[in-house]
């Protein structure tokens, strides 16, 4: 049987009972409107751990926009019933107040990232990764898990985790899982959910082009390819690009030769729907 929990103090007990029992749990903490991307991660969970616990929850402090957080679909039904068929064991699901105290909702939390927020999503979204290792700290707490899973398709949020790990000193496995693609190749997200029809059809341009710049990374600079890349996403109707770098899957850099391992990372705006996506090199 699956529980679904809203209280800290019904979590801990539950966490307490399964610990002196011995169990290895696996973590998966999301927003909800789950799909197929998030369900690759509990699967994986659910074959590496005792138990598989999964946190529901829209974490404000992480919105730097306000109908973003708004707009944001939730489904709590829905991904209930697709976690109890992935084979999740318990769902935390709380409400804003139960995480936060007023004063925790202003932004004051701030985190060393160690120049890895000041890129890509952390220069367009200010206080974006401030909010992440916010809730996920509060969260690991919680949970206390062995091993938690989250995916490659966010790629700077996973090597942020990383780092928050290393420095907060928390005991828990980080898994990288790769990114669940749509059969059109369109990285699947539940903000796909508020696309129209035709603007699906749009956004597939978005990994198509991604792939394809890979064949010309023997003959262009990485800045080359990177004006290539904005180019040609700029050119389809409704698309338009925010960020594409190149940069150091490691320090997020930005690189000038392919001399070091390279992730392309794009965010790009499909009419008022924010997308992102990568591709390695
Ligand atoms: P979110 O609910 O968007 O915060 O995502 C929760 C977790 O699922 C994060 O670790 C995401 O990176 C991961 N995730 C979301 N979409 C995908 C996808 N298409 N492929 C792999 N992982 C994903």
């Amino acid at each position: 049987m699956m529980k679904i929990i809203q209280l800290k103090k019904d979590l801990l007990s539950e966490i307490d009972l399964l610990k002196t029992a011995g169990k290895k749990i696996g973590f998966i903490p999301t927003m909800g409107a789950l799909h197929a991307g998030h369900i690759a991660l509990v699967s994986q969970s659910v074959t590496q751990n005792d138990i598989t616990i999964v946190s529901i929850f829209v974490n404000p402090t992480q919105f730097n926009n306000k109908t973003d957080l708004d707009k944001y679909p939730r489904s709590l039904e829905k991904d209930a019933e697709l976690l109890r068929q992935a084979g999740c064991n318990l769902i935390f699901a709380p409400k804003a107040d139960e995480i936060y105290n007023e004063d925790e909702l202003d932004g004051c939390f701030t985190f060393d990232f160690a120049g890895l927020d000041k890129v890509m999503e952390g220069k367009f979204r200010p206080g974006h990764f401030n909010g992440v290792v916010q809730i996920v700290s509060k969260l690991f707490k919680l949970v206390q898990p062995d091993k938690a899973y989250f995916g490659e398709k966010d790629f700077q949020q996973l090597a942020i985790i990383h780092h928050m790990v290393k420095i907060l000193g928390f005991e828990v496995e980080i898994i990288d899982c790769p990114i669940v693609r749509e059969e059109s190749g369109l990285a699947m997200s539940s903000r796909n959910e508020r696309l129209t029809l035709d603007q699906r059809k749009k956004a597939v341009e978005i990994s198509k082009v991604l792939f394809e710049s890979r064949n010309f990374a023997a003959q262009l600079s990485p800045l080359e390819l990177t004006k290539w890349v904005i180019d040609k996403i700029n050119e389809v109707p409704e698309l338009e690009v925010e960020y594409y770098e190149i940069v150091n899957s490691s320090t997020l850099q930005t690189i000038n030769a392919w001399t070091e391992p390279a992730v392309g990372c794009i965010a790009v705006f499909c009419g008022e729907v924010r997308l992102i996506d990568n591709v390695r090199y």
